[in-house]
C-alpha cells in the first residue's frame, strides 16, 4: 500500500496514519515529523528549517524533496509507505512522480481528509502528543484513557508543538490554501484522489479511509 495523505494542519493525517501503521504495517513518513527531528539534532537542515517552521512557513522544496528521497530507498518502504505532509506543493508533488518512477515505486491512491476551518483551529490548538512514543493526543477530543499516562507506551511526558498557537496556525492555514490545495485538482486530474469526511469520530474516519485502501 503507497499512499498519500492530503490535508489541511490538524486534519487527522498524523492520527490517520498511526492507525494505517498499525494495521498494514508499513511506515508513516511525515516530512513534519522528520523536519522537527533534524530541528531537535540541529543538523545542517535542522538550522535552515527552524525559524521557516517556527514562523508557519513552508520550507525549500529541495530539502524537503531530499529529506524524501533519502527515507524512501530505506529498505522498510519496499512493501509501502504513507506519505503525511508530503507533497504540499506542485513542485514536490511533480518531484515525488519523478522520485517514485526512478526508485520503480507506484503510487495507489491519495486520501483527502475533509475539515471544517472552524474544526481546524480547534484540534491544533488542543494537541500534543507523547514525548516518548509520539501518540497523538487532545485535550478535549482524544484524552489518555489514564489521565496522564500514554496509552500506548505507558509514559507520562507529553510535548505540545512550538508552532500549534492561533497565529503561526493562520499562517499555517494560508500556505496551505495557497499552495497546497492545488495538489486536490492535479491528484484528482491524475484519478488518484479519494475524499473522506473527516469530521467524524477518529474510528469512523479510519474506516472509511480503510475502505478505499482495501479498494485499491
Ligand atoms: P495533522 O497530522 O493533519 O496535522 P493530527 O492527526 O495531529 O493532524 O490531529 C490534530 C489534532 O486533532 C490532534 O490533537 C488529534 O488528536 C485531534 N484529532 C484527530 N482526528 C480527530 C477527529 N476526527 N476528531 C477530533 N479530533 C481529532
Ligand atoms: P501539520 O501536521 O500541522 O500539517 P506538519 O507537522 O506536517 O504540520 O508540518 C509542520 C511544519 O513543517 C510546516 O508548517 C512546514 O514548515 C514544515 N513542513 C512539513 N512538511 C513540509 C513539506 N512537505 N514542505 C514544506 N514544509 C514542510
Ligand atoms: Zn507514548
Amino acid at each position: 500500500m503507497k499512499l498519500i495523505l492530503l490535508g489541511p494542519p490538524g486534519a487527522g493525517k498524523g492520527t490517520q496514519a498511526k492507525l494505517i501503521v498499525d494495521k498494514y504495517s508499513i511506515p508513516q513518513l511525515s516530512t513534519g515529523d522528520m523536519l522537527r527531528e533534524a530541528v531537535a539534532n540541529g543538523t545542517e537542515v535542522g538550522k535552515k528549517a527552524k525559524a521557516v517552521m517556527d514562523a508557519g512557513n513552508l520550507v525549500s522544496d529541495d530539502i524537503v524533496n531530499a529529506i524524501v528521497s533519502e527515507r524512501l530507498d530505506q529498505d522498510d518502504c519496499k512493501n509501502g509507505f504513507i506519505l503525511d505532509g508530503f507533497p504540499r506543493t506542485l513542485e514536490q508533488a511533480e518531484a515525488l512522480s519523478v522520485m517514485l518512477s526512478e526508485k520503480g515505486l507506484g503510487l495507489d491512491t491519495v486520501v483527502e481528509l475533509k475539515v471544517d476551518d472552524e474544526a481546524l483551529v480547534e484540534r491544533v490548538s488542543g494537541r500534543y502528543t507523547c514525548g516518548s512514543c509520539g501518540e497523538g493526543y487532545h485535550d478535549t477530543f482524544k484524552k489518555p484513557a489514564s489521565e496522564g499516562v500514554c496509552d500506548r507506551c505507558g509514559k507520562s511526558e507529553f510535548k505540545r508543538r512550538q508552532d500549534d498557537n492561533a497565529e503561526t496556525l493562520r499562517t499555517r492555514l494560508m500556505a496551505y490554501y495557497k499552495e497546497t490545495s492545488p495538489l486536490l485538482g492535479y491528484y484528482f486530474a491524475k484519478g488518484d484522489l479519494k475524499s473522506v469526511d473527516g469530521m467524524g469520530d477518529i474510528s469512523d474516519i479510519f474506516n472509511a479511509v480503510d475502505d478505499i485502501l482495501k479498494s485499491v
